[in-house]
């Protein structure tokens, strides 16, 4: 018998049917002696639709009124999952963010959780009742509603996972556990048993949608064993955890990760003197404009050049800028290159083997792939090449690392 809090995401909780069978799931679990904490997403597409009407009124809503708008979405579902139970005679309670009190700072649309009281919870699982909770809100020290950003029930899950110390943290999705990559991409993709936190940090930060990035910190940070699963199929789905440093079988490349949404801003002829970076980069943070990877040339001729990549969607506020900035420090012209994509290969065994980083290159180059620009951390090599080859580098690096080969030890 464990305590497990469950995550079931829109999809999962999409129609009256799908409010059903997660009904059945739930009984099934607590039918097992299990104690269960349950948090729900809003039904698919209910949070569009509400941001929808709000727009509709306003251009520029209230982030406060935003907040009691869509935190509504959710407050739906744990009344209808808890009637659903109800039928199956099986005792369950719902609970909206404030009732539970997760505990926010006040930053509305994007608040962090403080403090969550677990005493509420664990006086209902005594009395053997299922709690459910209304993901992706809660109040704060005001009694203001607020909402923890977009994906952020899972973000609930895992640290209501944290405070009551549960078993596991399972997030039942519309997919059946994190990939090697994306099945669309390399049909033999394969669904991972496990992988490592950092690991799956890298994999989501780099555009692998799974789960809210956020969600897998706070599970890294509190030791939340986490589980990835569908609620349409059977199957263990994939655990995230700690790094099993006994395991001898670990693959040195656990998966690919890419992402299409960047764009690349080359300064090219830049004085080769002290402070250019700075004076290149500090107008574009001061704009709010995220930077990813960055590369700088050593100087030839006291010249360099200076490349980083950014959002898609803020590249050509970015490259006003970085033209502005072009011209004050005397550089020679600004390359823009919007048609770019970022693959890497992410894992922690990538820290005791050499060697990863020339297959890698090797096995691009024998496809005609070019590669642009490379930034490495410690678990990661990333690479920046033309768009046109994406799918190309994710099959022939998936084939390289032979990620749809079962790893022995699973
Ligand atoms: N309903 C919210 C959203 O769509 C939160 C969530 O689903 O996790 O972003
Ligand atoms: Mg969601």
């Amino acid at each position: 018998m464990a305590l497990i809090v469950q995550k079931y995401g829109g999809t999962s909780v999409g129609t009256v049917e799908r409010i059903r069978a997660v009904a059945e799931k739930v009984k099934s679990f607590r039918d097992e002696g299990h104690d269960l904490v349950i948090v729900v997403s809003a039904m698919s597409g209910e949070t569009n639709r509400l941001l929808g009407l709000a727009r509709d009124i306003s251009s520029e809503p209230s982030s406060r009124e935003l907040d009691v708008l869509v935190s509504t979405g959710e407050q739906v579902t744990i009344a209808l999952l808890c009637m659903a139970l109800h039928e199956l005679d099986c005792d369950a309670r719902s609970y909206t963010g404030s009732q539970v009190r997760i505990l926010t700072d006040s930053a509305h649309t994007k608040a962090r959780i403080l403090d969550i009281s677990d005493k509420p919870i664990r006086e209902d699982l005594a009395k053997g009742r299922v709690v459910v909770v209304a993901g992706f809100q809660g109040v704060d020290e005001n009694g203001n509603i607020t909402t923890l950003g977009r994906g952020g029930s899972d973000t609930t899950g895992v640290a209501l996972a944290a405070a009551l110390k549960a078993d596991e943290c399972q997030i039942y999705t519309d997919v059946d556990g994190v990939y090697t990559t994306d099945p669309r991409v390399v049909p033999n993709a394969r669904r991972l048993e496990k992988i490592t936190f950092e690991e799956m940090l890298e994999m989501a930060s780099l555009g692998s949608k799974v789960l809210q990035i956020r969600s897998v910190e706070f599970a890294g940070k509190y030791n939340v064993p986490l589980r990835v699963l569908s609620s349409f199929t059977e199957g263990n789905g994939t655990l995230i955890t700690t790094e099993d440093i006994e395991d001898m079988e670990q693959p040195i490349v656990s998966g690919i990760a890419f992402n299409r949404d960047e764009a690349k801003l080359t300064v090219a002829g830049v004085p080769d003197i002290p402070g250019v970076a700075s004076r290149i980069l500090t107008p574009v943070s001061d704009a709010n404009i995220e930077v990813d990877m960055i590369v700088q040339n050593i100087g030839v001729d006291n010249q360099t050049d200076f490349t980083f990549t950014v959002h898609r969607n803020e590249f050509e506020r970015a490259r006003r800028i970085v033209e502005g900035v072009a011209r004050d420090i005397g550089a020679r012209a600004v390359i823009a290159d919007q048609n770019i994509c970022k693959v890497s290969i992410v894992g922690v065994g990538m820290r005791s083997h050499a060697g990863v980083a020339s297959r890698m290159f090797k096995s691009l180059s024998s496809e005609g792939i070019n590669i642009q620009m490379i930034s490495t951390s410690e678990i990661k090599i990333s690479v920046v090449i033309d768009e046109k080859y994406l799918e190309l580098a994710v099959r022939a690096l998936h084939d390289v690392f032979e990620l749809s080969k079962k790893a022995e030890a699973e």
